[in-house]
Parts: structure tokens; sequence; C-alpha cells
């Protein structure tokens, strides 16, 4: 038997979750189809917790509009759901006197981006905060902070059940169909329990396999679908107490931000992520890499001791293919880019999605009534 749902939000990650509970909190009937036996098994419980402020992300893009305003309804959405979190701040950190003017053009990035909090730090300033820092200058971003991203799924998905919506777990989409009349798209899952579902609005929500889903769908369009790329990051957990109480980040690097050191809400300091081109997924960690990692770090952090860093663990992201040297934006297509009633993808949804997760799911409610 086909049911019919408002509906299916496919990927239960922290996109798929807010997106999920946007649209059961406007009354439709909403079922949040994921392919793995839990939440957030994905990127969403693989990256560095971080709410970034949006200080990076080119002005106008999609990235920079959705993190400030995602970073703003985060703060509030967990102070209002108690999900642990801390403002803890973060260091760009400058160490050779060449990357003071890289430095100088990210401070006037941000401001552009409508960041006012930002503060230049000289040297002497820098170490008074952190002692065991080495650099020539730095930005203090005050409104930068850490997130416990689980707590974050939980109430995500408590506030989506709370208002009616469903979660069918090892349900993976293996295909569908475009009604040719425009009333939605008949989507088939696999797994123990099969289903048809006939959904009026489809939201494609899954992360490194959006591409994938959606190219499954018949009627989607494939010069609408973007090639995508994987750039895995791994990360090094540090033995011993954390050396500093604020993030610390060096200028980035293509593909990233630079082996960046974060803290998690139990004070414990891990590095990472680098950047390591993939063509399948693979999440273990080479214990080799190590070394790269040691030199970074000792940029800004000389006295990181030899043997102190352990293999972490490794999240994937999903890139899209740009020509080099250029960043790519989140892509969130509507029926005006690919022509489906009802049908919203998600592509690209790397750092900061977590951050703009709410703002993301805004931004997909208004794709769903003004695409
Ligand atoms: C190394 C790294 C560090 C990062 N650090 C940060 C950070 O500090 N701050 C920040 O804001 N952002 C960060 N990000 C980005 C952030 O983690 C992601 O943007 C976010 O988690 C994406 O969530 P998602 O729900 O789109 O994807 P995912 O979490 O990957 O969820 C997709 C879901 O779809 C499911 N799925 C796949 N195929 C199917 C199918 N056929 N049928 C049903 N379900 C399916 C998957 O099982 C998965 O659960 C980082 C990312 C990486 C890789």
């Amino acid at each position: 038997m086909t049911d019919r749902v408002d509906c299916v939000v496919i990927g239960a990650g922290v996109v798929g979750l807010a997106v999920a509970r946007a649209c059961a909190l406007a009354g439709w009937e909403t079922i949040l189809i994921e392919a793995e036996h839990a939440i957030g098994t994905g990127t969403s419980s693989r990256n560095s917790e971080v709410i970034h402020a949006g200080i990076y992300y080119p002005r106008g893009s999609l990235k920079a509009r959705l993190c400030v305003e995602g970073r703003r309804a985060l703060y509030a959405y967990c102070d209002s759901h108690g999900i642990p979190h801390r403002r803890c701040g973060k260091l760009i950190v400058a160490t050779r006197d060449e990357q003071v003017e890289a430095l100088r053009r990210i401070g006037a990035a941000a401001a552009a981006n409508g960041m006012d909090d930002l503060r230049w730090l000289q040297r002497g300033q820098a170490q008074a905060l952190e002692p065991a820092l080495h650099c020539i200058a730095a930005l203090e971003s005050p409104s930068t902070g850490i997130i416990d991203s689980h707590g974050l799924m939980l109430a995500l998905q408590g506030d989506f059940e709370t208002a009616g919506g469903m979660l069918a777990f090892r349900s993976p989409v293996t295909g569908g169909q475009v009604l040719g009349d425009g009333s939605g798209i008949l989507l088939r899952t696999g797994g123990d329990e099969p289903m048809e579902l006939l959904a009026t609005r489809t939201v494609n929500c899954a992360g490194l396999q959006a591409q994938t889903v959606a190219a499954a769908i018949v009627g989607v369009p494939a010069a609408s679908i973007p090639p995508g790329r994987y750039a895995k990051g791994n990360y090094y957990s540090l033995s011993g107490a954390a050396p500093f109480s604020r993030l610390i980040y060096p200028i980035p690097e293509p593909g990233g931000l630079g082996v960046h050191l974060t803290l998690d809400l139990g004070g414990q300091a891990r590095f990472g992520p680098d950047v390591e081109w993939i063509d399948a997924l693979d999440y273990t960690v080479d214990p080799a890499r190590a070394e790269g990692f040691y030199a970074a770090i000792r940029h800004y952090w000389p006295g990181l001791p030899d043997a102190a860093l352990q293999p972490g663990y490794a999240g994937i992201r999903p890139k899209l293919a740009v020509p080099a040297g250029q960043d790519a934006d989140f892509v969130i297509q509507g029926a005006r880019a690919h022509g489906v009633p009802g049908l919203v993808n998600l592509y690209g949804i790397e750092s900061p999605g977590l951050t703009a997760c709410l703002a993301i799911a805004g931004e997909v409610m208004r794709r769903l009534e003004a695409p």
C-alpha cells in the first residue's frame, strides 16, 4: 500500500532533524527517513562541534548569511532547551610576518559580513590571554563557542516528535518517481520493512549521499545535480591537560580551516581536521599522518610535547567540485532550480552546517513555500 504524506525528509543528521522539526511545526504530517539505526551517525557526529561566528565566508553567500543567522538562533535554542554549550571564544593567529596581511583580510571580510565584535590583538595581548601561544598577531572572536552536538540533535528530535513527526530508521531511500501531474514524488525505501510513500513535499538532506539520492529519483534533471567530492578531515586528541582555554585557529588552508585546536565541553583538546581528498568513504585515521600535525601545531604551540597526539576520529566533508582556488557555497535547490514542485535538494552542506542548521531549515521552508 502507498501512504500519502505532506512531507518526507530524507536523512536524520542535524540538518535533516532541523528541517523535519520545522516542517512538523508548520503543521505538516512529516516522516523523517534515515538509512541507519540512529540519528546523527554521519557527518553530524564527526565534526569539531564549534559554533562558528561567521568570519570566513564570502559576502552575500548562503554560508555567510546562514552562519550568522544560525549562530544567533542556535545560542537561543541552546538556552531555551538546556543544551550544553559554552561561548569560549577563539583566536585566529598569524605566526609569521607574511601572514599578518591575510589575518587583516579575514578581519575585513568578517566586518563586511556584519560582525562587529572581533578584536585585533598584538602578540603581547594575545599571550596575556593564552600564555602558551606563539603568534605575531591574533583576531579574537568572542561569539565563537562549542556545543554538545548530540544534545542538540536529541532536542531537535524531541521537538519534531512532540509536533507529531515520525522517524523511520533502517529505511534507506532507494529510488523514486516525480509524478507527472506535479502532485509530489513517489519514494521507495529498502531495509527490513520497505515502504512506498507519496510525498507532497520532499527534502533531500542525505549529506554525503545527497547526489546519489537525487539521481535515484526519476524526473530530477541530471544537469541540476552538482558533482561532489569527498574531503576527509582527520583529528588527533591530546593526552594531558589542554594548553589553551580558547579555540586556536591558524590562517585557513585550501579546503579547510587549517589544523586547529578545539576543546570539548569536558575541557579535553583535540587537533584537526586536516584535508585529505578521498574517493570512497573511509573513516580510519592513519597514525602516520600525525607527523604533519606536529609540525603544523608547533607553529602556534611550540610547547607541544613529542608523542602527545593520539589518533582520534575522522569526518568527511561533502565538497562540491569547483575550480581550484574557489570555495563552493551551500546549494539549496527548490523548484526554480530543478523544475520539480515540492522538492528541495541540499548539496555541499559542509562547515558551518552544524552552526547554521536552524537557519538552513528556515531557508528550506522558504523554498518549499515560494520556490
Ligand atoms: C571534519 C568536519 C568538521 C566540521 N566541523 C564543523 C564545526 O565545527 N561547526 C559547524 O558548524 N560545522 C562543522 N562541520 C559541518 C557539519 O558537521 C555538517 O554541515 C553537518 O553535520 C551536516 O549535517 P547533515 O544532516 O547535512 O549531514 P549528515 O550528518 O551526514 O546526515 C545525513 C544523513 O542522511 C542519511 N542518509 C544517507 N543516504 C540516505 C538514504 N538513501 N536514505 C535515508 N537516509 C540517508 C545518513 O545516514 C545520515 O544520517 C564539519 C564537517 C566536517 C566533515
